[in-house]
């Protein structure tokens, strides 16, 4: 048997800007009383609402499921992100392709198998354009070294067989009417989601037939043979336990001394108002991802139900063990990203940012998630390796199939992965890591 305490609940910078601008959803009750379930899953980021969403597919009507969430939907994480979920390897740079076809292939493939079952909840739950779109991938660049990145990528591509275009100066003012980016290249494959709608949407469409519970963070979990969840006005006992807290399963006292914690942080304007938008130009929506990995993310969304025209902006990574972000840090991502806006879109100047946040992301050295069965029934799916909206929603469907099913066809191909590697000790790490980020970060230069 385990006892654990919980010794660290989450806690994000700034205001979940995506979840802010839309209209104030009606919520869901906090646990205030002593229950019990046949499936908890603890988290309801894109892991823990895949997993809801399979165990509804894979379970019969019979069968109780709760999912108990720290804050409010969608104010995590989850409803942090740019919402760019991609098919393919993130790493532009050729250097990082040590690994061989195959595994990209294998990779790409799960991707995509996850990205599928992001558009059927879309579809199942009636989400519009805005909140879910397939659309392709564009990568940016500025400068002489982001076009080598593309073109070393490009190559990849094509050695595994996939398709792409790339696009010029004129083609890239076209899109985002900005004269910034002097190539890009595109490939299709990928989703644009409006993070927290589609959160928000997938949650109440879940609620139908699973228990909600919002600012109900787990505090104590003791296993047996019915697992408890405290909380802190009440508790659940299951028979299946489901851990989809990503960074935070470190926090439950597992995976020590394995898990990255980092922190990535984004601003988001003001509307834009008609003249502001016809002195832009460019298309209605759209989103650019940085040639160089250390660079600029950017997207551009129309109205949506009243949100209005905004542009978004992300950039710096900083890594924060404690799982806390610093004033300093959000502060440097301020001016960073002030900077980035006024070299993109010099005919906007004077248009304020109305939004700033942070949110945390979880890596490992190796790159490899922190899934698995952990103690009999209870189940980790976390350490997305930053595509969290791909890789958290892969890992929910994994956990509730291998809990369920014990094994599929594709769950055996995403079954072939080490556990996440051995950190080295503080306070090299800490000093190592944010030194050699600051260091890329400062070579991406103008692609910043
Ligand atoms: C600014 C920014 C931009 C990003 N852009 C992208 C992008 O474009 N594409 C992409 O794929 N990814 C992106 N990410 C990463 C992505 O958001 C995360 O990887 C993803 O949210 C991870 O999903 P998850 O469900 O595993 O974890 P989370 O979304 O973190 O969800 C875990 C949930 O568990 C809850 N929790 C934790 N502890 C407890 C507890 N004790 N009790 C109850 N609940 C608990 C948390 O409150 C949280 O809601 C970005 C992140 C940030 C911050």
């Amino acid at each position: 048997m385990i006892q654990k305490k919980i010794t660290r609940l989450p806690k994000d910078p700034g205001p979940a800007a995506w979840n802010s601008i839309l209209h104030p959803d009606e919520g869901y009750p906090t646990l205030e009383q002593d229950t019990t379930a046949d499936w908890v899953i603890v988290g309801a980021g894109w892991a823990g609402l895949a997993a809801a969403r399979r165990l509804t597919q894979l379970l019969p009507e019979s069968d109780k499921i709760v999912v108990l969430e720290a804050s409010r939907i969608a104010e995590g994480p989850a409803g942090r992100n740019s919402g760019f979920m991609i098919d393919l390897p993130h790493e532009l740079n050729s250097d990082s392709y040590t690994g061989s076809n195959d595994r990209d292939l294998n990779s790409i493939l799960l991707n995509r198998h996850a990205i599928d079952f992001a558009e059927q909840t879309a579809m199942e739950y009636d989400m519009p354009k805005a909140v879910f779109s397939r659309s392709c991938k564009v990568t940016g660049a500025s400068t002489q070294q982001g076009i080598q990145h593309i073109l070393s990528y490009a190559k990849h591509l094509a050695e595994i067989g996939e398709a792409f275009s790339v696009k010029n100066a004129g083609e890239m003012t076209a899109m985002t009417g900005s004269s910034f980016y002097i190539k890009g290249l595109q490939t299709e494959g990928g989703a644009m989601v409006q993070p927290a709608a589609f959160i928000r949407r997938c949650a109440r469409g879940l609620s139908q037939r699973v228990s909600i519970y919002e600012n109900t963070p787990v505090v104590e979990l003791t296993s047996g043979d019915l697992h408890t969840l405290r909380t802190p006005k009440g508790a659940v006992k299951s028979k299946h336990i489901i851990l989809a807290v990503n960074g935070h399963i470190q926090s439950f006292g597992f995976f020590p001394k394995r898990l990255l914690h980092v922190f990535t942080y984004a601003s988001m304007t003001r509307k834009l108002t008609s003249s502001e938008l016809s002195k832009l130009g460019g298309q209605s929506d759209w989103g650019i991802l940085p040639a160089d990995p250390m660079g600029t993310t950017v997207r551009k969304v129309s109205n949506y139900a009243g949100s209005g025209d905004r542009i978004i902006i992300r950039n710096l990574a900083t890594l924060n063990q404690s799982l806390e972000a610093p004033q300093a840090d959000m502060r440097r991502a301020k001016a960073m990203q002030d900077q980035s806006f006024k070299d993109r879109f010099p005919m906007l100047q004077g248009v304020d940012m109305e939004h700033r946040w942070g949110g945390r992301l979880c890596l490992s050295l190796n790159s490899m998630p922190a899934f698995g069965e952990i103690e009999e029934r209870i189940w980790s799916a976390c350490c997305q390796n930053g595509l969290g909206t791909v890789k958290g929603t892969l890992s929910g469907m994994a956990a509730a199939e291998q809990a369920v099913l014990g094994q599929s066809e594709w769950l055996n191909q995403f079954l072939e992965h080490d556990q996440p590697s051995k950190l080295p000790p503080e306070p090299f790490l800490s000093i190592g890591a944010n030194m050699t980020m600051r260091w890329k970060q400062w070579q991406a230069g103008k692609e910043l």
